[in-house]
């Protein structure tokens, strides 16, 4: 047997490969270490991070003031449990409540627990606010979403790869086209505890939906008295030159679900966040979690919050994502069939003439930048907020190489 440090990354990935479970197919790339946008692997080979953790670094890797905050408590108090308060939760939670207009939290840690969350506090809220007959409460979600991996959320997945093999499901669930109103508004009845969507769907190949369609799931959900349910876990938090993706279309929802970049890369930490009344539905007992807001997590979700409330990363994401979509811009017809982009995020539909998506980011690996495929022929960009132009420069000049 030998130390991790002197094996190679093809003696790591063999490894990987025999002890694993094989639920992943990552590029044959071993990283090491990292700083910002850049990452270093096993023999000192570095790349352009353009995945940014699926938006858990939104604020790059090891950002300084998240590392000290992460330090800082490391050396103070790592985790009390919710049976007792600790000195970091109070300020985290009211920062966070602060930044997006809203009054109340509920921390836990990884996303699909904020949407297991939010869908218990939905129901709650339609048995004990709405009046809706025990048990028979629906939660309307739209196709081709992603919201985790839960035998739960897989059951209302459309995705046949996500959800076949893992029934039976939970009952409670009714999936609609996404961005169609009519569609919404023939489902949503006297039942409904909530709509469930993701403002941007990230999985589906970052797919914005038209302009209104946020604004009127907004009206619908007020008018028939249903909970507005709105998943930021991938695109809040500053990845589409906003706090919240909703904020395009000026609408605030009743209950947001944030991820991710809340952990600042280095712990998992989710929210659920919603106005008093709502999540006033939830009493002692009735929900909770061993990590939910642990003092180490609060801390870095805290610092998490103090970048964000700067709004300087939600106006980098919007300045460069222009200089992204101008990039993008040029390379349509040369290799790009069409591409959806909004701030530093962007779904990228290639030429299947030139190979899967798969195909396309292990040729973008050989030029030093990283990315990952979606579904068919569809590479997803989504580097780190804290990327330097000159940086973003180089990785569209690199996708121009492999589709040229
Ligand atoms: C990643 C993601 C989740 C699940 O988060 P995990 O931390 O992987 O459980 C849920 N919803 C959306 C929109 C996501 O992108």
């Amino acid at each position: 047997m030998t130390t991790s440090t002197t094996r190679s990354s093809a003696q790591l990935i063999a490894a990987e490969d025999t002890v694993l479970a094989h639920n992943y197919h990552p590029l044959p790339v071993v990283l090491a270490r990292a700083e910002g946008a850049v990452v270093e692997d096993v023999e000192g080979r570095r790349y352009l991070d353009l995945l940014a953790g699926y938006s858990a670094l939104n604020f790059g890797h090891r950002h300084p003031a998240l590392i000290e905050a992460a330090h800082r408590q490391l050396d103070a108090l790592t985790l009390t449990s919710r049976a007792f308060h600790n000195d970091r939760l109070a300020g985290f939670a009211e920062g966070l409540a602060e930044l997006l207009g809203m009054d109340a939290v509920l921390p836990m840690n990884t996303g699909a627990e904020a949407v297991e969350s939010g869908i218990k506090l939905a129901r709650k809220w339609a048995y004990d606010v709405k009046g809706v007959p025990a048990d028979h409460a629906n939660i309307v979600v739209a196709e081709n979403n992603f919201h985790g991996r839960t035998t739960t959320i897989v059951g209302f997945s459309s995705d046949p790869e996500a959800r076949n093999g893992f029934g039976p499901f939970t009952p409670g669930f009714r999936v609609v086209p996404y961005n169609d109103l009519d569609a919404l508004r023939d489902a949503v009845d006297e039942a409904t505890a909530a709509v469930l969507i993701e403002p941007i769907q990230g999985e589906a190949g970052v797919l914005i939906p038209d302009d209104g369609y946020l604004a009127g799931v907004r009206e619908l959900t007020r008018a028939r008295n249903a909970l507005f349910v709105a998943d930021e876990i991938q695109s809040g938090l500053g990845r589409t030159g906003a706090t919240l993706a909703v904020e395009h279309e000026g609408v605030r929802p009743d209950v947001v679900l944030l991820g991710k970049a809340l952990g600042g890369g280095i712990v998992p930490v989710s929210a659920v966040v919603a106005s008093r009344d709502v999540m006033d539905v939830l009493h002692p007992g009735e929900h909770g979690s061993t990590f939910g807001g642990n003092p180490l997590a609060a801390a870095v979700g805290g610092a998490v919050v103090e970048l964000l409330a700067t709004g300087e990363f939600q106006r980098r994401a919007a300045e460069l994502g222009k200089e992204l979509a101008a990039g993008l811009d040029r390379l349509v017809g040369r290799g790009v069939v069409r591409y959806r982009a909004r701030g530093l995020w962007a779904g990228v539909d290639v030429d299947p003439e030139l190979g899967t998506g798969r195909e396309v980011t292990e040729r973008l690996m050989a030029e030093g930048v990283l990315a990952k495929d979606t579904h068919g022929s569809t590479v997803r960009l989504a580097p780190p907020l804290t990327i330097t132009r000159e940086q973003l420069g180089e990785a569209l000049d690199a996708l121009g190489r492999v589709l040229g």
